[in-house]
């Protein structure tokens, strides 16, 4: 069994579209770890998006994913990492396969709804990132 953290972002909040993301987590099978609802910080969106910090897309980016609450999640189950890139979808939602989430529910390649780990050194970093007391 392996972790992924999952992050359900601002326009899925804002859309409501919480429960909709989070059911077809929990459908595929599964399993809710650790769940929050958070204002990410700027100070934290650095953090998390590391690798990306001078991405031309970076800072509009950070504005986004700074615009309003988001929900964290820690999900577990049989290859979590790449199971939940595949209901993910491609980054760009505009190219995302139907089915997926971004395919099924997103138009745009910033905001997409949705973010999973892609590598097990990834989920190690961002779950004590995000949620060190599960260290
Ligand atoms: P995530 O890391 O969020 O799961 P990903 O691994 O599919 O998505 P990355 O390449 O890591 O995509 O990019 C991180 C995030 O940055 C994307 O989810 C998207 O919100 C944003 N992003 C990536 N590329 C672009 C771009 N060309 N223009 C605008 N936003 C982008």
């Amino acid at each position: 069994t392996q972790r992924s953290f999952v992050l359900i972002k601002p326009d899925a909040v804002r859309r409501g579209l919480v429960g909709a993301v989070l059911s077809r987590f929990e459908a595929k099978g599964l399993s809710v770890v650790a769940l929050s609802m958070r204002q990410v910080t700027e100070e934290l969106a650095d953090e998390h998006y590391a690798e990306h910090l001078d991405r031309p897309f970076y800072p509009p980016l950070r504005r986004f994913i700074t615009s309003g609450p988001s929900v964290a999640l820690v999900l577990e189950g049989d290859e979590a990492i790449e199971v939940v890139r595949s209901l993910n979808g491609a980054t760009d939602g505009r190219k995302a396969a139907p089915g997926t989430i971004r395919g099924d529910l997103s138009l745009s390649n910033r905001e997409n709804l949705v973010h999973g780990s892609d590598s097990p050194e990834s989920a190690a970093r961002e779950i004590a990132l995000w949620f060190p007391e599960l260290g």
